[in-house]
């Protein structure tokens, strides 16, 4: 079962997405469809076994950070000074409740570079419909759930996220470990 769905969310992330994509070019309205309804499926696949995991990533986009803050975050969430102007504050206060990691990036090359370094067993990422099931696409075989950022102000600036949203992964992982 569990060697079916691995095979599974490896078709769907690099033989369905690529394809999707490429119907996506010639629809534009349909593509950003698309990659959310990859997200999900992506999501309910690594949802469907147990999974064996000592250490997980917070990701963030850059986004999230409140845009008239001026500290440089991308190589240490923890400069953060935590004045609550944005929910950079609680998600340190998250990743510090559950002992994980946290990591900003600012693109899909430092987001590869964090996760190379951080070496998780298992991802909770939060960004866009394009950078997100990208991004997935990318770290597979890792198991990532995506959550989906929320854009009160439109894309690219002062996102935001459901804090609940992302202590429901946290506690998925934590109570369906492997046997
Ligand atoms: S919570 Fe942290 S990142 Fe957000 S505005 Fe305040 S100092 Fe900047």
């Amino acid at each position: 079962m569990k060697v079916k769905t691995h095979f599974l969310r490896g078709f769907i992330l690099k033989v369905v997405y690529p394809v999707l994509m490429l119907i996506g070019a010639f629809f534009k309205s349909k593509k950003q469809e698309f990659q959310a309804y990859i997200v999900k499926l992506n999501n309910i696949l690594v949802m469907r076994n147990n999974i064996n995991v000592k250490k997980i990533l917070l990701l963030l986009p850059h986004c999230i950070q409140n845009s008239k803050c001026d500290i440089r975050l991308t190589f240490d969430v923890f400069k953060c000074r935590r004045c609550g102007k944005c929910k950079i504050k609680d998600l340190i206060e998250i990743a510090e409740n559950y002992n994980i990691s946290i990591a900003i990036a600012t693109g899909g090359t430092i987001a590869r570079k964090v996760v190379k370094e951080v070496k998780p067993d298992a991802i909770i990422a939060v960004a866009c419909e394009r950078d997100l099931s990208s991004g997935i696409v990318d770290t597979y075989p890792i198991p990532v759930i995506g959550i989906l950022n929320e854009r009160p102000f439109g894309p690219c600036i002062d996102t935001t996220v459901s804090l609940k949203q992302i202590e429901d992964a946290l506690k998925w992982f934590i109570n369906h470990q492997e046997k």
